[in-house]
This record gives structure tokens, sequence and C-alpha cells, in this order.
């Protein structure tokens, strides 16, 4: 049986290296060479899983499939290589505690003292492998390789028995099966210009005290490392100088797996995992035009993103990432206006009138309109106006869960006249509850209790436009994250002044997809779709969104529904539709020619995903 290969990435120096893209990228570049890849991340905090946590802090909440809610790094993953994790790709030090604690309590270990080593560090290593082989890609068989990335930077107490486990580990799975790659940090002194090795040595001193001996060096600098500064680095780390990779800074994180590959990052892997031969060459012809055209766009989209968590991005960072797709896809520059939802309320225009107006002007500049997810009831009321804006104004909108919530909230009070409708996780008290706590749900545990991961929504006609988005296809299947849903006992009321629900799930009681039809994009989705969104896949009713903001939505649903007619992938559209790039003698992109006909194309390869 052929042996899975294994690459750790590791991170030194400081957090917040982008040691996630970075280990994608690697996984992309292999799947590039043609492996069949697969990851798992590790968080050592104490968490079972990411659910309880607070995007404030600690950035989105990924839903998966499955219903695992897990680090926004799988999010990365599953969109650089267009895989399908499950909730065990995810390890936490909680999980893995409750895993041994669970065993303690059955009795199964005999009498023994239950320790750290080896229990706990053998209940990692069991973890890895037996993860390691479920297939993410669609086909069957375990995956050829598996990155594994180790979250928190070398040094970290709570990572200890993972250092621990994972150099057993190494040794166990045996040479030229092993790859380690420490992401680290070079920087730049101001004053000199310096290109400075220091904080590098000495993590990889501090890895290699752990037991770790790192194979690869992947270094973050503001410019390219100097071949002398790399000399030093590889006299010093005992890493030999074509082993040093320099991520330099870039202009958008798709030339990651570029950079990479320039430097033949994928040569140093195979030499290591004993693979030099048997994989080709990287083919990423699809993934270069993308990143080459994303640089080249000038012409903005602006898309005002009315949430509660706007201090932080990466709160929103899945959302964003299907903006950028769609945004791409129809050959604009993604310009996100950020608002807090709260700045648009009557309370800020007395208390702070320079951010009330503030984000009023920008509300009012920008084509579109999106509210994202959220919980609790901050920031509703200026949700609720934002949406209403955007449907009187005949600005496109697209509400995702939290955000069809106040869609429909908003209309009942604004059209309805039902003046105190409201959800009841806002107001349990309301006479005229829209939004209700849906039966299955748990009030007293809040981990792992919403309605989570993939479930199926039937379109209820055929002439709307979120069908027409997703291919006229008679079902879909997206991610889910709530608790409340529509109350099944308004939706007639609702229906009859004007509000359609034209997705809704199996048992035709819970409503999925709202929409106007009198209005040139206006859309509301129970379910997250930016978590199935992909560079080359743009989910349709972001795409939709998009397109509405810029004159393309007749182009792009004229493509939907001639797509029985055009037969092509992704990359035939970039490379053969010579109309749509022109480009210079240095072969990059230089003008997007046939917008509005590549938009269409693009919906026709993407509306069909599940
Ligand atoms: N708070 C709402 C609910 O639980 C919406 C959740 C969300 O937007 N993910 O239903």
């Amino acid at each position: 049986m052929k042996k899975m290969k294994y690459v750790l990435v590791t991170g030194g120096v400081v957090s917040g290296l982008g040691k996630g893209v970075t280990a994608s990228s690697i996984g992309l570049l292999l799947k590039a060479c043609g492996l069949r890849v697969t990851s798992i991340k590790i968080d050592p905090y104490l968490n079972s899983d990411a659910g309880t946590m607070s995007p404030f802090e600690h950035g989105e909440v990924f839903v998966l499939d499955d219903g695992g809610e897990v680090d926004l790094d799988l999010g990365n993953y599953e969109r650089f290589l267009d895989v399908k994790l499950t909730r065990d790709n995810n390890i936490t030090t909680g999980k893995i505690y409750q895993y041994v604690l669970d065993k303690e309590r059955r009795g199964d270990y005999l009498g023994k003292t239950v320790q750290v080593v080896p229990h706990i560090t053998d209940a990692i290593q069991e973890w890895i492998e037996r993860v390691a082989m479920i297939p993410v890609d669609g086909k069957e068989g375990p995956p050829d390789v598996c990155v594994i990335e180790l979250g928190g930077t070398i040094g970290d107490i709570e990572s200890m028995p993972f250092i621990e486990a994972l150099g057993q580990f190494s040794y166990c799975v045996g040479a030229g099966n092993f790859c380690l790659i420490h992401v680290s940090l070079v920087p730049v002194l101001n004053v000199v210009g310096e290109q400075k090795t220091k904080p590098t040595q000495h993590s990889v001193r501090g890895l290699r005290g752990l037991g770790l001996t790192p194979n690869i060096l992947a270094c973050r600098s503001t410019t390219a490392l100097d071949e002398n500064v790399k000399e030093k680095l590889s006299q010093f780390c005992h890493v030999s100088a074509e082993n040093i990779i320099t991520l330099y800074d870039v202009p958008n994180i798709w030339h990651i797996p570029l950079l990479l590959r320039d430097q033949k990052a994928h040569e140093a892997i195979f030499k290591v995992l004993n693979l030099l031969g048997t994989a080709k060459e990287p083919s990423l012809k699809e993934w270069t035009a993308r990143a080459e055209i994303c640089d080249t766009l000038h012409e903005p989209v602006r898309v005002a993103l009315v949430g509660k968590y706007t201090g932080l991005s990466d709160s929103y960072l899945s959302v964003l990432k299907a903006l950028l797709h769609a945004s791409v896809a129809c050959r604009k520059k993604l310009v996100v206006d950020w608002i807090a939802a709260s700045d648009l309320e009557d309370v800020t225009e007395t208390e702070n009138l320079d951010a009330y107006k503030a984000a009023w002007k920008l509300l009012k500049g920008a084509d579109a309109v999106l509210v994202p997810g959220g919980f609790g009831d901050r920031g509703v009321q200026g949700k609720i106006l934002a949406a209403k804006y955007a449907r009187e104004n005949g600005i496109p909108f697209l509400g995702i869960c939290l955000g069809m919530q106040i869609a429909v909230i908003e209309y009942a009070r604004s059209v309805l006249g039902l003046k105190d409708a409201n959800s009841t996780e806002f107001d349990s008290n309301t006479r005229n509850p829209c939004v209700i706590f849906m039966p299955e749900g748990s009030k007293t545990h809040m981990g792992g209790t919403m309605r989570l991961g993939s479930r199926r929504t039937y379109f209820q006609v055929m002439d709307c436009k979120s069908v027409k988005l997703y291919g006229n296809r008679r079902f879909i299947d997206e991610r889910h994250r709530h608790r409340y849903e529509v109350n099944p006992d308004m939706v007639a009321h609702l229906e009859n002044a004007g509000l359609s629900f034209t997705g809704k799930d199996e048992t035709g009681c819970r409503m999925e997809i709202v929409e106007l039809h009198d209005h040139p994009y206006y859309i509301g989705a129970q379910f997250h779709p930016e978590f199935k969104s992909r560079p080359g896949k743009p989910s349709a009713l972001f795409l939709g969104l998009i397109a509405a903001a810029c004159g393309q939505l007749d182009a792009v649903l004229q493509g939907c529904e001639s797509r029985e007619k055009v037969s092509c992938d992704i990359g035939n559209c970039l490379n053969s539709n010579k109309k749509v790039y022109q480009k210079n003698v240095n072969g990059y992109a230089t003008k997007p020619a046939n917008i509005i006909g590549d938009a269409a194309i693009y919906s026709y390869c993407n509306g069909v995903h599940s």
C-alpha cells in the first residue's frame, strides 16, 4: 500500500505571518503537480471547536458540510484546494482531551495512569493518521499528501503536546514521508534597510530544541531575500539555500502559490518526500490568469457591508472572499465600504453626528448592500434601515442568514405595517414575531446546537433570479448556522404582500430564500452561500449581487439560461476566449475586453455547484 506523505507547517517569531495562506498555497502547488491533497489544522486552544468563539477575537467561524464549526483557515484550504473537509480535519486541544477523557471513563486504559505523554500524544497521532486518509476531493481512496498546519507560534505552552506528538510522528512515519516547513519572519530594519536573520535563527533553534528539524524555511519579508541573507540563514539554521523560500509581499494572496512555484518549493518538498520523478510539473495556468487579472482590475464595484463586527475584517472573511470571487468574475475591482450598523441608527444621529453622516454617505454611495449573518441585537435597527434603503431605492441587496431575517422584519414593518414586527431573538414579547426560535434548538447549550451544516433547499418557482443563478436546478445544498427561522405562520401574509419565498426546505415549512420580484436584485438566504464560493466558481447569489451592481445581471442570467448550449470549463474560458484577455508582451492580462460575455460564461460554469 502506498504511504501517506505529510507536510507539516509551523510558524515562528510572531503570529499573523499568513501561515494558513502559506499552508493552503503549498497544498495547491502540490495539487497542481497532480497529487491528491488533504489538510488538517491544529488549534491548540481548549475550546472543542470554534463555534463558541467570538468573531471579534478570532475571526469568522467557518462552517463545513458536516456542520463542523471550525477555524477560518479551513475555509482557506477549501477555497484553495477546492475540497470539502470534515469537522475532524480541525483538531483542538479540547477535542483531544475530550476523546482521551471519554476513553478513561469507559475504562479503556485498564487501570493505567493517564498522562499527556503517551496518552494525549498517542491520541493526536492516531487522529492525524485516521483523518489524513479521508478523501476530501470527491474521489475514492485516500489522498496522497496531508498538509498539517500547527496553529500558534513555536514556544507556546499550549502547543507543546502537539509538538511532542508531531516529533514522534515524524519518526514513526519515517524519513521520506514527512516534510517540515517552518514559516518565519525576516524583518527589514528601516534605518539601514537590512534583512535581519536573527529572529528566524532563534525560532529554528527553538524548534530543534523541541525535537523537530525543519526541511524548508519559508521566510516572510517585504522584499525577496538577498543571496547572502539566504546563505547566512542556511549556515545558522542548517537548511540548504535552495530550501529557503522568500514569501515577499505580493499584491494579492493568489500570487503566493506562484511565488512558491517560481522558487521551486515543490521540488524541495518532493526531494524530502521521495516524490521526485513521480509528480508532474505544476500546472497553474488558470490560477495564474486569475491572480494577474485581479491586479489589473480598476473599475470599482462598491459594496456596503452593514454589520456588527466591522472592526476586524477576518470576522467576515468568507463573505469578503465570496464578494471578491464574484467581482473578479465580473471584472470589477471590489471596494468594500464597512458600515457599523449602529452608526445608521437615530441614536447615533444625536450622539455622534459625524459617524451617522459618514455611515449614511457610504450607504448612499454603494452599488450594492450586503447584510451578513450575526447574533445579538446590537445594530439590528441599523441593518433594518439599510435593508429598507436598498429595497426602496432599487439598490441590489443580499441578506445572509440574519440579513435575510432582517429583510423579512423590515418588510413586515414597512409594508405590512406591523410596527413591532421582530425576531424573538431581539424581542421575546413582540406581538408580531416574524422570526422565531426553531423548535429543535437548545436554549441552555450554545456549542454545536444550532441548525448546522449542509441542508437542502428546494426552489418553489422556476421564474425567479435565484433559481436561474443556480443554473435552474430543482434544489441546492448550502451550509447553515442558525437558531431562528422565519415564522411559518406569517409566510402567507408576507407572500400576499409581495415578498416571495422562492426556496424552502424539504418540509416546505422552513423558509430558505426570500426574493422581491419587482426589484433589480433583492435576495435573502437563510443559509450562508459564502462558505462554498471558490476563486473560479463564485457563489451564485454573490455573483448575482455583483452583476446587478454593475449592470451585468441580465447577461449573467442569460448565460445561465443558455448554458446547455455552451460547453467549456473555466480554464478553457480563460484561455480560449481571446476577446476577454488581451495580453501584453509580458503575458499579463491588460484589459478585459468583453466584460458582459465573460461574466455570463462564469455564471454558466459556476451556476451548477451544489
Ligand atoms: N442570529 C440568527 C439565528 O440564530 C442568525 C444567525 C446567523 O446569521 N448565522 O438564527
